[in-house]
């Protein structure tokens, strides 16, 4: 087997596939390069706001036809590492809707106290209250999970605080370390793995974000290309690849060259078999 042979692609949305709600030139030809090829892939996301239908459903309106099955977030992830653990556990959200329903759909109870975890992502409507009750519950013994690190999330005019700005408010307050499911985090990572049915060695990461994609794909052993449409660009990756730690298996300037790409990796890896 030849080094990094390619039968499956997890990839980033945000910055990778659209900006706000404009697809990145490329991503649709991509997306039908990949099915024409039989190429297994998941969309994963960081993002826990909304649910694998509504982002399924953003991407056919920018001309991406994508199902929701295709589709995994950090919310899911959650939801099954919790489930997975504590079946059936009580859990208080602090989060939006696609983090509650991710939830629900694994057989998990959403209360308001007593909870045995406290799971917490972006949440746009968070509170004072809400941030009480969250460190209340951690500091009686409840565990706590934070969806995904992300400090600040791109939005339609520029950059919002994320999942993990909120994280910090309940960490500095609990005095506790949360368990984070999302990218750069191995659990998410596996969780679309596990899905996809694929070894990491075989599978490729894809995404625009040091910090998150190339250091996730790094946790795991898949190999990563790193993609200049979003947050890195030709003048910034080298120093986002530093400050994470990490190196990209390819750097590819946009979404043309990586259907390219992938074309000629799956061509030399069918061919070694
Ligand atoms: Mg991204």
């Amino acid at each position: 087997m030849s080094v990094n042979s390619l039968r499956g692609l997890l990839i980033d949305l945000d910055g990778t596939m659209y900006h706000g709600g404009i697809m990145i030139p490329g991503a649709d030809e991509l997306i039908a390069e990949l099915r024409r090829l039989e190429i297994g892939f998941l969309f994963v996301t960081n993002n826990s706001s909304a649910t694998p239908e509504a982002f399924a459903e953003r991407l056919n309106t920018m001309g991406i036809p994508a199902a929701p099955r295709e589709v995994c977030t950090s919310a899911q992830g959650a939801a099954a590492y919790i489930a997975e653990r504590l079946p059936g556990a009580r859990v208080y959200v602090v989060g939006e809707h696609g983090l509650r329903a991710a939830l629900a759909e694994a057989g998990l109870q959403l209360v308001e106290d007593e909870p045995d975890i406290v799971v917490q992502g972006i949440d746009r409507q968070f509170t004072y209250e809400k941030l009480a009750k969250a460190v209340g519950h951690i500091r009686a013994g409840a565990g706590f999970i934070l969806t995904n690190p992300d400090l600040l999330v791109p939005a339609e005019h520029g950059l919002m605080p994320g999942a993990g700005s909120i994280g910090a408010m309940l960490k500095a307050a609990s005095g506790a370390e949360p368990t984070v499911i999302g990218k750069p985090s191995a659990i998410l990572m596996n969780f679309a793995l596990n899905r996809l049915r694929l070894n990491a060695s075989e599978t490729w990461m894809i995404g625009d974000n040091p910090a998150t994609d190339i250091a996730a794909a790094h946790a795991v052993g898949c190999p990563s290309a790193l993609v200049l449409t979003g947050l890195a660009t030709g003048d910034n990756y080298k120093e986002l690849l530093a400050s994470a730690g990490c190196e990209a298996t390819a750097v590819i300037d946009n979404l043309f060259a990586l259907k390219q790409f992938i074309g000629e990796r799956l061509a030399s890896s069918r061919q070694s078999r």
